[in-house]
């Protein structure tokens, strides 16, 4: 390792890369360049073993990161940044570039992640302020660092996305630029290199080319159907914008999906106005409302995301900690890994298990289901369940996660409870059992009539189906409607206690959404049609829906998916 010598010139900056794999929008590099004053600019990215060793990461993580940073660091060396990777624990890679290259100044996004890498950046600040280190870091969302209160937080989300864009300019600084090309570097790594299990999904591919290209093909053609098609698993992976493995890495930036998807809907409304057809102005003015509708569930990530930095806690602990022991002491090993492997006999629960194993990716209502009929119908604790479901999500974010895995699960205190009944989501959701069939090939003979309840076929029509209940696919494995009604009495029991009413109007004024001016729930259109009975999107639930719906604690801005 050569060190640095402190005589010789101007020190470079470095620019600590982690979930911000991009260039454009990306205001850590953007600072660094600014910041530099004739030092020459470098990026590091750390293989951490701690990171890749945690239970939510997989193979698939591994390799969507790789395929950003191989189209990163072409855009990076255009830039006169060089992309240099290291394997090891944060501290002491840092400290190695730091007696190698002699910075003085590290650029970093803030990130919102697991215990893991939140008590990891806690030690990069400390060891930055005792190496004399100028640790800078910048938020890339809405999500805002030791926030006091929720009051003004929708103000701050629209600032900070109506913001112009930052732009990374050419580094042209010189000093430290012989250390920074003797550097070794680890090279962009994959699962074989890490000693990670090779992957099989079919999966989104990873970079800031891909990214971009995903979001022109949902403005331009596939957001039209968005408001619509959401719900379904047939018209989702089509109708959804599928930016989320892209937000979650950062290969594109919150802000710039918000500015594009803002000049398209003003696009779509001028045309809207100016045309003379009736057809196409109804057409065009609900492609606007779809776009708003995406829009909006921009806003609830950056939401979500701030529960947990604000209470790191709740990846682990009941937000609402008077349903702690409800389901801790109970886990039947049996039925998790039935419902893991979808094999609990209900057979769109089991396709959604299923399809998510083989691509990385379901559409809300259906992460909704898999997690109701855990919590619910099987009585599992949402942590094993929710590892389960983070190692199989691409787009895995710990924030988004852990909120919505408490939410679905009924211990945040301030959701309206949302049992979903897994037979009346088939029937609805894919009335000709085409999804379940694709994902469950030992029900493709079964008779349309059966596809959504097997277990209902007289025994001749099973052998003639070359189905037969017990062996090529299994019973339900409980009862659904015993299940749930259990469920629903041992929940009343912790929400109707007045200790558990305090702590949820607690809950509420730390973590709750404000219905302040132009605040999310208000601004989606597609809510706005549910709470008026009608329509079908993610998480509303129509008036004729046979669905539970319990109230907990008073009512809250929370319900529905913004929540
Ligand atoms: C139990 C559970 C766990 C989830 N875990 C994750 C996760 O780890 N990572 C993740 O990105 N999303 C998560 N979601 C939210 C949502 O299901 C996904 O964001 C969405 O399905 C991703 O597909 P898309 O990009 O096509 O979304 P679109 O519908 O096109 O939405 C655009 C973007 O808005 C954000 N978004 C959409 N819906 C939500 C929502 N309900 N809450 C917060 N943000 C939202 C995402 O960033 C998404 O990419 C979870 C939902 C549930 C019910």
């Amino acid at each position: 390792m050569a060190a640095y010598d402190p005589g010789m010139d101007t020190p470079p900056v470095c620019v600590w890369l982690k979930r911000d794999l991009r260039v454009v929008d990306n205001a850590a590099l953007a600072a660094a360049v600014d910041r530099s004053r004739g030092g020459a600019v470098f990026a590091v990215f750390l293989y951490e073993p701690e990171v890749l060793g945690q239970p939510e990461w997989d193979a698939s993580h591994t390799e969507f990161q790789r395929e950003c940073l191989l189209d990163l660091e072409p855009a990076l060396a255009t830039r006169g940044i060089r992309l240099v990777t290291r394997r090891g624990e944060a501290v002491a890679m840092l400290e190695r570039l730091r007696i190698e290259t002699g910075f003085r100044l590290l650029f970093a996004h803030e990130e919102t992640g697991t215990g893991v890498t939140y008590a990891r950046d806690r030690r990069v600040r400390r060891w930055a302020r005792e190496a004399g280190v100028e640790f800078v870091e910048l938020p890339q969302t809405g999500v805002v660092r030791r926030l006091a209160s929720r009051n003004g937080w929708n103000r701050t989300w629209e600032q900070r996305m109506e913001a112009p864009q930052a732009v990374v300019p050419r580094s042209t600084g010189r000093g430290g630029s012989d250390a920074i090309r003797r550097l070794d570097s680890a090279r962009i790594l994959g699962c074989g290199d890490l000693g990670l299990a090779p992957e099989s999904r079919e999966r989104q591919r990873g970079g800031e080319p891909a990214a971009v290209d995903v979001l022109d093909d949902f403005l331009s053609r596939r957001g039209r159907h968005y408001a619509g098609g959401i719900s379904s698993p047939l018209s989702a992976p089509t109708s959804c914008s599928r930016l989320s493995p892209y937000l979650a890495f950062g290969a594109i930036s919150m802000r710039r999906v918000w500015q594009a998807s803002e000049a398209r809907r003003l696009e779509v409304a001028a045309a809207a106005s100016l045309t003379s057809q009736p057809r196409e102005r109804v057409e065009l003015k609900a492609w606007q409302r779809s776009l708003k509708a995406m829009q909006s569930r921009l806003h609830w990530h950056c939401h979500f995301m701030q529960k947990l930095e604000d209470e790191p806690a709740i990846e682990s602990c009941n937000m609402l900690r008077a349903a702690d022991g409800l389901r801790e002491d109970e886990i039947s090993a049996e039925r998790l890994a039935a419902w893991q492997a979808g094999r609990t006999g209900y057979p769109l629960v089991d396709a959604c298990m299923r399809s998510l194993l083989a691509t990385g990716w379901l559409t809300f209502r259906m992460r909704s289901l898999l997690v109701s009929f855990a919590s619910y119908s099987l009585w599992l604790h949402w942590r094993p369940t929710g590892l389960h479901l983070a190692r199989h999500f691409l787009d895995f974010e710990p924030g988004i996660h852990w909120s919505q895995m408490q939410m679905q699960s009924g211990t945040t205190g301030i959701n309206t409870l949302r049992i979903y009944n897994p037979t009346k989501q088939a029937l609805d959701q894919d009335p000709r059992g085409t999804f379940i069939r694709r994902w469950l090939p030992e029900l493709t003979g079964v008779p349309a009539a059966h596809v959504h309840m097997p277990w209902t076929m007289p025994h001749d029509t099973q052998v003639a189906a070359g189905c037969v209940i017990g062996r090529e696919y299994p019973p339900p494995i409980v009862d659904h409607a015993m299940a749930v009604r259990a469920a629903k009495r041992r929940l009343a029991a912790v929400r109707n206690g007045r200790e558990a009413r305090a702590e949820a109007r607690a809950v509420a004024q730390r973590h709750g959404s404000r219905r302040d001016r132009r605040g999310a729930m208000q601004q989606d259109p597609v809510r706005r049609t549910l709470a008026a009975g009608h329509g079908d999107a993610d998480g509303g639930v129509p008036a004729a829906d046979r669905q539970t719906l319990l109230p907990f604690a008073e009512g809250s801005p929370e319900d529905g998916p913004g929540g």
